[in-house]
């Protein structure tokens, strides 16, 4: 089998210029950023504004095993596949960061003949948006100790500053750090911390911003620390939400690609599903869903995190809703689900497979409660077997649930075209009755007790002290009524990475809150889940190299 690498190398890429063509952007519309990359412009937009809104398709999955299931795969795929049946359709995708990429995973652009092109640079880099963002993240962590150092009028209390630096990168002894060391000349010393730059509230801002403007106010909200009375401390008072902005500019604007077949993708925004909210950036969903008939846009891991957060969230910040989901299934992770250890999950055992299947009812009863239609994308890997592939099928088709074989990976389109087929006919033929799991109005305690309910299935949630303090003290400050970004593992549906397939009986426990109010949202932390996480005993980096003639070797 090739690699996912050889494939993309070898593919028939195009010049972006004829992508923009395909899609009739005139030259103001985008800025060409090297021969395969675009920059979409900031008029493009308001240009498009009175354009009627594409049917929108919302890709999720089941709880992964660590690899991770397919979903950006049969994103490309079924984006590709769409195209064959001729539906003129748009991927929207999240960009990679470096942490997965040269921790676990190794990349985030699909996989084998579904990926997004060029791989190497979408997973190295792209257009610098995170590096951007990483900036803006950290100019304003140094404008704040420089504020101190320099008498600190706002009277911030440096113990309680809850931005961190970032840095794009798996870095586990970051997480802690004490900063101002070496005397009154190097600043004040205090307790800081980094996280990945993905899990910045810049990151997630960008994401949910709707154009410069709001871009801009929503960092000027930012609150970043308390005063020595408790008061919040804005980006405003700092005066820093110009400089910010200005950082961001080119960030903001949407990345426009292709895939191996030539299919329009607009990958931009990438905040992690566990630990941010999950999604690619409204501008770009937007822009894509009036440039197609269909957007396909993902959100990461299962349906408890990305999904959930997508609809909660994202739909509140843009101004879209899906007509239909599409749940990523493989025999691994549901054989998982059933027990078996990481190591044997290449072999058959449909025994397993009927214990674990009760994952994927868990979501697809999710999505059921959203009020959207959904198919089943089963993501077939060269280790499923005829037996479990047939078994998971039928399990569907006893319930009435539209299930597609799906082979992106081993066939590019072609391999997606029953998917594709399942999600028009749902599209064309099922009404979609969206609701959100909460009412804004709600106070935070409720909205988390409803998702954890409704979402993970656990019977309640409990509250440390010190996040019911938070709690106390958002209501006085008028936060209540924003949404919560849930940050949780991605391995199970409780906040216990070990409680696999559909655990039932169980609480999600609330160790603490940390308010994202230029995002909009107050995240909400549980179990032992990392802002900043660390590298695996083999890095998928030490297989990376390059060759003398410039080329990426052993990627992926
Ligand atoms: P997710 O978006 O769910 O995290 P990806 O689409 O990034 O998952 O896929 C994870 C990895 O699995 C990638 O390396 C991809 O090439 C590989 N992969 C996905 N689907 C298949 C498949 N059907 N067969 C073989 N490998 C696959």
């Amino acid at each position: 089998m090739k690699k996912d690498i050889e494939i993309a190398q070898q593919a028939n890429i195009k010049p972006i210029e004829e992508i923009t063509h395909q899609l009739n952007l005139d030259h103001e519309d985008f800025e060409p950023y090297g021969r395969y990359k675009a920059k979409l412009s900031d008029s493009l937009l308001h240009k498009l504004s009175e354009r009627k809104n594409g049917k929108v398709v919302l890709v999720t999955a089941i709880n992964p095993t660590p690899a991770g299931e397919g979903k950006s795969t049969v994103t490309v795929g079924l984006g590709q596949a769409m195209n064959q049946l001729n539906k003129k359709t748009v991927i929207a995708l999240r960009e990679p960061s470096l942490g997965p990429t040269m921790g676990l995973k190794g990349g985030a652009a699909g996989g084998g003949y579904s990926q997004v092109l060029p791989m190497e640079d979408i997973n190295l880099h792209f257009t610098g948006d995170i590096h951007a963002i990483t900036s803006a993240n950290n100019a304003l962590s140094a404008f704040i100790d420089n504020h101190i150092h320099r008498g600190n009028e706002l009277n911030i209390d440096p113990r309680k500053i809850g931005w961190k630096r970032v840095l794009d990168l798996n870095d586990r002894a970051l997480r802690e750090v004490v900063v101002g060391l070496g005397g009154p000349l190097k600043g004040v010393p205090r307790e800081d911390g980094f996280n990945i730059s993905v899990a910045s509230e810049i990151m997630a801002i960008l994401c949910l911003a709707s154009d410069l403007v709001d871009l801009k106010k929503r960092i000027a909200r930012i609150v970043f620390g308390y005063t020595y009375e408790d008061q919040p401390v804005t980006v405003e008072q700092l005066g820093m939400e110009g400089a910010l902005t200005l950082l961001l500019k080119e960030a903001l604007k949407p990345n426009l690609v292709q895939t191996i077949e030539n299919t329009p993708a607009i990958v931009h925004g990438g905040p992690f599903a566990n630990i941010a909210h999950g999604c690619n950036s409204v501008m770009a969903t937007t822009i894509a869903s009036k440039l197609g008939d269909y957007v396909i846009t993902e959100a990461g891991f299962g349906a408890d995190l990305g999904a959930e957060k997508f609809l909660n969230i994202k739909t509140r910040a843009g101004d879209f809703t899906p007509d239909a989901v599409v749940i990523v299934a493989t025999a691994r992770a549901l054989k998982m689900h059933g027990g078996v250890s990481k190591d044997e999950l290449a072999q058959e055992n449909v025994r397993a497979l009927q214990q674990g299947i009760t994952n994927l009812e868990k979501h697809m009863e999710t999505i059921q409660s959203f009020g959207l239609p959904f198919v089943v994308a089963l993501n077939r890997f060269p280790t499923d077997t005829e037996e479990e592939l047939a078994f998971i099928e039928k399990w569907c088709e006893e319930r009435n649930v539209r299930v597609a074989l799906t082979e992106v990976h081993s066939k590019g389109g072609s391999g997606g075209l029953d998917l594709a087929q399942s999600v028009i006919d749902t599209v064309e033929t099922e009404a979609s009755s969206f609701t959100y799991t909460y009412d804004l109005e709600d106070s935070i305690e409720e909205k988390i007790s409803k998702i954890a309910k409704k979402v993970y299935g656990a019977k309640g949630v409990e509250f440390s002290n010190q996040a019911k303090k938070q709690m106390e003290l958002y209501d006085k400050l008028g936060w209540a009524n924003l949404p919560v970004c849930m940050a949780k593992t991605q391995y199970s549906l409780s906040d216990d990475p070990s409680l696999i397939g559909r655990p039932s009986d169980f609480t999600i426990t609330i160790r603490e809150f940390s308010p994202s109010i230029g995002a909009g949202f107050i995240v909400a932390l549980t179990g032992d889940v990392m802002t900043m996480p660390g590298l695996p005993k083999e890095p998928a980096a030490l297989h990376m190299d390059i060759d003398s003639s410039g080329n990426a070797v052993g990627l992926f």
